[in-house]
Order: structure tokens, then C-alpha cells, then sequence
């Protein structure tokens, strides 16, 4: 064990936040232990802002709810004692050890994996159970020193991702930590030490024994956190995807051509843009851009059967959406959500009488335009449609009227098709 004091670290009490010194500090004059510990302590000495602070204690969650008011007791698999100050939320965690004969208070699925685990030990028990050595470091209230019991600081300097223990066993116990290696490796530029990454491949599957709920929060953070590209493509290289979403998966490899992939990463682009210029971004588009090839390929095959459109529709999300929440258990407002952007995809092509003045009105419009938007850009729809839109929706009355009149000479206005556009050829194509 190394203690690393003030002057040898980098984290000040000015980067914490002041309701998590508040808890530091009301547990130690209530006498106890208290620290902040992982992903905080990892990018506090990054120079980075945490997203959220943790607590370590030798409080139990019951001691801890009777030194604050404001905190909630949670958790079943792991206890823990929440406390709040208006929108933020400190968790604070009772030091866990290893009583592997406690059956109560610790259960073990013949799997391996940890279902519950409740008992309670001290700093120096609690540190073995943490998932990588940057994440186990804990920075004490007492002195303002880190604790480093297991080499974190030595490879967070040489910016190391490093399970602890046996790599192959500590993802047997909790295969979300799979994830969760690549979501850190990504979003820190740090490498997964070798031993780190070698069983991935091999237990990428047992994945799948993780609940549906707890999955959809994983796909959230790694999706959603502005570095969604270069996690795409890691969870690809080591088969966790195929894992999170089977149907993409097999559509991008037994796809001759680029189209769905490069659909695929400028929506992820598009939404990393988006997180670094701190807009908002809703879980629905991207999980509707996930899911659209299988969406594409099932309603392929309901239109070649003689489907009408709607229809084919309407059966492929429900098909396609029922084996993903078996996995991803995606809530229902969401997957509503995905559908209407989805069923949009099909109205926008018709820009003639009423129906565009009504498209407009709908909540999701906007969405399923930046949509079709992203789909014109990678040859996945007509540009011109997309131009057309742009234009409706910035266009006076007069210019409206206009653009949604049939055509004159009496023939019925050009429908664009909603099938596969293929874009034009890049090269070769016939001279004009
Ligand atoms: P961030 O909050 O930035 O996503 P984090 O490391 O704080 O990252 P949390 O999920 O908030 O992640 O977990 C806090 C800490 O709890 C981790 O740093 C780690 O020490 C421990 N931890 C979380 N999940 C696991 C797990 N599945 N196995 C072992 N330890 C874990
Ligand atoms: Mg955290």
C-alpha cells in the first residue's frame, strides 16, 4: 500500500464539489471513515470534471441515513445510501468485504456471477472488489492524501486500464465489466493491459446473461457519453456488440456494401457533435438508427411478399423491437418513439396536398427529418428530398402552397420511392 500525500498529487477541494466535501466531511465529525473514491478520483487527477462523486465509508447505509436527512437508502444487490441536495445525488457505499460464507448477505449464480453482496469490511477488503486499479484509488477527507493499495496511480500515469485480480474470473462475476473496460478505455485514451483484454473475446457471450434493464443503462452510458464512434468500433472488434444488438450485427457483416455502416457511424457522429456542443441528446435516435438496417431487411421481405407499406412497417418494428428488448430493455415511451421516427420514413416521401402541413405538426418531425437527413448524407435517401423539406419548413404560405401543388399538366407528381436509394454511381457512371 502507498499513500500518496497532498503534494504528490494533483486533486484540490476546489474540483469537488461543495455537497460532496459537505458529506466527507459530516461523516468524519460523526466519526467515521470517509473517502471519495472511484471514477472521480480517476478524473480528478486527469484534470477532468466527474460526472458524479462517489463516497467510501465504514458507515453502514443505516448509520449513514442517520447523519443525513436528505438520503434514501437503495439497492438490493448492492446496498447503498443516496443523499441529495436538489439535482445532485452523492452515493455513498459502506466498505464491502468477503464473507464467501455469509449466504445472506452474498449469493453466487453457479455462473459465477455476483447476484447479491451486502457485506460489509474495511477499506483495505472494499479495495479487491473495485473493478480496475484507476477506479479503486481513494482520496481521504482526514489529510487530503490518496490511498493506493493496488498500483493505480503508477498506471493511471501510464494511462493503463488494469482489472484487478483474475481478469477471467472477475468477468465471470459481473460481465458488464467488459463494457465497462472499453467505455473507460475510449472515453480516458487509456489501453487495456493486455491480460485486461485477452479474455474478452472468449467470454463476450456471457453477456447475455446480464438483465435486460440493467444492459439498457450500460448502452446508455456508452452510446450517449460523446465518444460513441470510437466505442462502436471497439465493442465491434471484440464481439460485444453482436452481443447488445445480434440483428445489427448480422446485417453489417453479411452486407456486401458500406451503406449501413457508414449510416451507422454518422449517426454516432452526429451525436458525439452534438455532446461535445452540450446539446441534449434522446436515447431514441440513435437506437433507432441501431436498429434501422434490421427494420430495412424485415420490411424488405414483408414488401416482397406483397405487404402494402404501412403494413410491412408497422410488423417489421414490432418484430425487430421485440427481440431487442429481450436483451436491451428499452422502456415503452422510447421504442414509441423509435417507431414513429421509423413510420416517418415513409411519409416525408410524400410531399403533395395536405400531408406535408401535417407532418409538420407532429412532435417527432423534427427528428425524423435530421433522420432522413443523415440517411441522404450516406446514400441511404434522395438529397433531393431532404432539400425539399429544408425548404417547407423555412417557406411562407404562398411558397408552400406552391411547393405541395399536384403537378400542372394533370400526371400524377413523381412519388419518391422509400426504397433503398442507392445514391449516384461514384465513379464510372455514363457520360451526360
Ligand atoms: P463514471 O461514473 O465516470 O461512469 P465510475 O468509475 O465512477 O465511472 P460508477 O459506475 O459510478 O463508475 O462506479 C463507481 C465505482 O464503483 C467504480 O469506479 C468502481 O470502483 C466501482 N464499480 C462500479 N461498477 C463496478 C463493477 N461492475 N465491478 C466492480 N467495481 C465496480
Ligand atoms: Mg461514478
Amino acid at each position: 500500500m502507498r499513500i500518496y500525500s497532498r503534494s504528490e498529487h494533483c486533486i484540490s477541494r476546489s474540483q469537488i464539489s461543495d455537497n460532496a466535501l459537505k458529506v466527507l466531511q459530516r461523516l468524519k465529525k460523526a466519526g467515521f471513515e470517509a473517502y471519495l473514491v472511484g471514477g472521480c478520483v480517476r478524473d480528478l487527477l486527469l484534470g477532468r470534471e466527474p460526472k458524479d462523486f462517489d463516497v467510501a465509508t465504514n458507515a453502514s447505509p443505516e448509520q449513514v441515513k442517520q447523519v443525513f436527512r436528505n438520503c434514501r437508502i437503495i439497492g438490493r444487490r448492492f446496498r447503498l445510501a443516496h443523499v441529495f441536495f436538489g439535482k445532485e445525488i452523492i452515493e455513498v457505499a459502506t466498505f464491502r468485504g468477503s464473507a464467501e460464507d455469509d449466504a445472506d448477505r452474498q449469493l453466487v449464480h453457479e455462473d459465477g456471477r455476483v447476484l447479491r453482496d451486502n457485506v460489509f469490511g474495511t477499506l483495505e477488503e472494499d479495495v479487491w472488489r473495485r473493478d480496475f486499479t484507476v477506479n479503486a484509488l481513494y482520496y481521504n477527507i482526514r489529510d487530503f492524501s490518496v490511498v493506493d493499495y493496488t498500483g493505480g496511480m503508477q498506471d493511471h500515469a501510464d494511462a493503463v486500464l488494469r482489472l484487478l485480480g483474475d481478469p477471467e474470473r472477475r468477468y465471470r462475476e459481473d460481465p458488464v465489466r467488459m463494457l465497462r473496460a472499453v467505455r473507460f478505455a475510449v472515453k480516458l485514451g487509456f489501453k487495456l493491459h493486455p491480460e485486461t483484454e485477452r479474455p474478452i473475446f472468449a467470454l463476450a457471450d456471457s453477456l447475455g446473461s446480464i438483465p435486460a434493464a440493467r444492459l439498457y443503462d450500460e448502452v446508455l452510458k456508452l452510446f450517449l457519453a460523446g465518444y460513441g464512434v470510437q466505442t462502436f468500433e471497439l465493442l465491434r472488434h471484440y464481439g460485444l456488440f453482436a452481443i447488445l444488438f445480434p440483428e445489427t450485427d448480422a446485417c453489417l457483416e453479411t452486407q456486401e456494401h458500406e451503406f449501413p455502416r457508414l449510416f451507422l457511424i454518422r449517426a454516432l457522429e452526429n451525436s458525439d457533435t452534438r455532446f461535445a456542443a452540450g446539446k441534449t441528446l434522446t436515447p431514441y435516435f440513435l437506437l433507432a438508427a441501431l436498429l434501422w438496417e434490421p427494420l430495412q431487411c424485415a420490411v424488405q421481405r414483408l414488401l416482397q411478399r406483397g405487404e402494402n407499406e404501412t403494413i410491412a412497417y408497422q410488423s417489421a418494428a414490432n418484430e425487430v423491437l421485440a427481440k431487442q428488448v429481450k436483451i436491451i430493455a428499452m422502456p415503452r415511451h422510447i421504442t414509441q418513439a423509435m417507431r414513429d421516427v421509423w413510420f416517418m420514413q415513409a411519409k416525408l416521401t410524400r410531399t403533395v396536398g395536405s400531408r406535408p402541413y401535417r407532418l409538420l405538426e407532429q412532435p417527432k418531425f423534427r427528428a425524423a427529418y435530421d433522420f432522413l437527413q443523415l440517411r441522404a448524407e450516406t446514400g441511404g435517401a434522395d438529397p433531393g428530398l431532404v432539400d425539399w423539406w429544408t425548404r417547407f419548413q423555412s417557406a411562407d404560405d404562398e411558397e408552400q402552397r406552391k411547393m405541395t401543388a399536384p403537378p400542372k399538366n394533370g400526371a400524377p407528381k413523381p412519388r419518391t420511392k422509400n426504397r433503398r436509394y442507392r445514391g449516384k454511381p461514384k465513379t464510372g457512371g455514363a457520360p451526360t
